[in-house]
């Protein structure tokens, strides 16, 4: 039987066990420090005899919160990563939605009362009642494996409420396997952890770099909110393999300071989540003239990417949008008519399929929004992307857009519809429609939303100010329009829609 996830870590944990596992700005963790974190983890939920199930684990990104993630693992369980600066109405409709069988929660700092009175109902674990000490007792036995659910990652959905992917233990194994072969493979790697757990990215960093014996270095919130922590902290670090989404190392790219003669080890860069754009790449190729750049695509739904590409000089000249690469193995692409799902063939525009050992099991306990998405294709197990693209005679694939009203904003997904739904429950509020405003390059530099007040406004400033603050409630941070504009009506096409089309000419011109 192949070995799992977590009997690899054991492994490099035995042949590493005082190698650094986690770097922050703050302290250095062994692998035998993380493996003893996690195996307390593991022994006190195990004591409080559990119902099997997912766990949340609340907090920030931090090594506590990793230990807890492999710990849930360890019991058997699949694990939930939450912020903690997910705004309280967003909390409760995952944890509602998930009914977790426990609530790990890693913050040093007390929760609030509303926080604490809504993880009252599940059974509750503070990091301060877990012992870090002693020897670790790893009995694996339990471990997830195989087909069992490893993680559940809560993504914008269209009607307002979060979407729980569940992704296996398979489909990440089949991942890092492949991050682990397909990509540059450096020797003590020290790599980067940008991306909060409750972002799959993360597992571009956590995984490979655990099973190969190397170091996480990992940002905090404030490293990646505050530029002067940022520059300070990237400019001691000596990072191999840089994960991040293209724009987090846009803002980088800001600094005179990062450039190859100061981070003489950065070997690679590898992107997902968003388009990586020509101009990004080639900045990266001038000023990092000696590492490798790669455009890796893929959703949260099949397992962080599923295509890769080594971006070169020639394929900068070559195109004015990079392809997404080819299909890794365990994986098929194809492109299929959105309309009447018929597979087209090379050359043909239409909606990316994914295919393959990759694709999660679906939305967790959402079996209605797991049918509109997911569905056997040729007896495998397929999710439609809802981006549109197509595929060329050598099996390369190329990114058009979405043919949906998904969009990423500096590398965050965000359904537009989740923004407008929660504008339209306002009582002041009669319609909203929320725009992108995508530059040359096509990337989304704002969110613009339209407003059909339902009151007469006599103050529009302070109309807007209200709006923005019961929206925040409701909406992560990143989620919040920049711009709001107020209209009389919408236009509306010959179906009687919303004519986005018109509406953006009226907004953007
Ligand atoms: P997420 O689930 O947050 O990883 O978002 C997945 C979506 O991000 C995909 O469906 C694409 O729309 C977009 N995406 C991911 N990687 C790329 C890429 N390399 N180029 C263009 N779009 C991408």
């Amino acid at each position: 039987m192949e070995l799992s996830i977590l009997e690899r870590l054991q492994q490099v944990v035995e042949k590493h066990s005082s190698t650094i596992a986690f770097a922050s700005c703050q302290k250095e963790y062994t692998y035998e420090e993380l493996w003893r974190a996690a195996s307390n983890v593991a022994s006190a939920l195990t004591k409080s005899s559990l119902k099997k199930g997912p766990m949340l684990v609340y907090g920030e990104s931090d090594f506590y919160a990793l230990a807890s993630l492999l710990g849930v693992n360890i019991t058997g369980c699949a694990y939930v990563p939450m912020d903690s600066h997910l705004p309280f109405a967003r909390v409760k409709m995952i944890v509602e939605a998930c009914e977790p069988s426990a609530v790990i929660v890693t913050l040093k700092d007390k929760l609030d009362e509303k926080l604490k009175a809504l993880f009252a109902k599940y059974h509750v674990l503070y990091q301060d009642a877990f012992a870090f000490e002693g020897k670790p007792l790893v009995n694996l036995k339990s471990a997830v494996r195989d087909e069992a659910s490893n993680y559940i990652i809560y993504t914008s959905g269209t009607t307002g409420v979060p979407k729980g992917v569940e992704v296996s233990h398979s489909n990440l194994l089949s991942f890092t396997k492949w991050m682990m072969r397909d990509f540059k493979q450096i020797a003590q790697n020290q790599v980067l952890l940008q991306a909060p757990f409750s972002f799959d990215l993360s597992i571009f960093s956590i995984y490979p770099a655990l099973l190969s014996g190397g170091t996480l270095v990992s940002l905090s919130r404030d490293e990646t909110t505050n530029f002067k922590y940022l520059f300070e902290r990237l400019n001691t670090t000596e990072i191999n393999t840089w994960i991040s989404t293209p724009s987090f190392v846009e803002i980088c790219l800001l600094d005179p300071s990062f450039v190859q003669e100061k981070h003489r080890k950065l070997e690679q860069f590898i992107f997902c989540g968003e388009e990586l754009t020509v101009k990004t790449a080639k900045k990266l190729l001038e000023k990092f003239p000696k590492a490798m750049v790669w455009n890796a695509y893929g959703p949260t739904e099949a397992t962080g990417a599923v295509t890769q590409l080594k971006v070169t000089k020639d394929l900068l000249v070559k195109y004015d949008r990079l392809p997404l690469g080819k299909a890794k193995p365990g994986v098929e692409i194809q492109i299929h008519d959105h309309e009447t799902e018929k597979k087209l063939s090379i050359g043909e525009r239409g909606e990316i399929v994914i295919v393959g050992d990759s694709v999660a099991k679906g939305y967790y306990r959402d079996s209605a929004k797991t049918t509109q998405a997911f569905a056997k294709v040729d007896g495998k197990w397929a999710y439609h992307t809802g981006d549109a693209g197509l595929m060329d005679e050598t099996g390369q694939l190329f990114y058009e857009g979405r043919i949906d009203f998904q969009v990423k904003m500096n590398g965050f997904r965000i359904e537009l519809q989740d923004i407008e739904s929660h504008l339209a429950a306002l009582a002041k509020v009669d319609k909203a429609v929320v725009l992108p405003q995508i530059d040359a390059n096509n990337k989304v530099r704002a969110l613009v939303a339209a407003v059909i007040p339902s009151i007469k406004v006599e103050d529009e400033k302070q109309f807007i100010k209200e709006l923005r603050k019961a929206l925040a409630e409701k909406i992560m941070d990143y989620m919040m329009p920049q711009r709001f504009v107020l209209l009389d009506e919408f236009p509306l096409n010959h179906n009687g829609k919303v004519d986005r089309k018109i509406l953006n000419k009226i907004i953007f011109s």
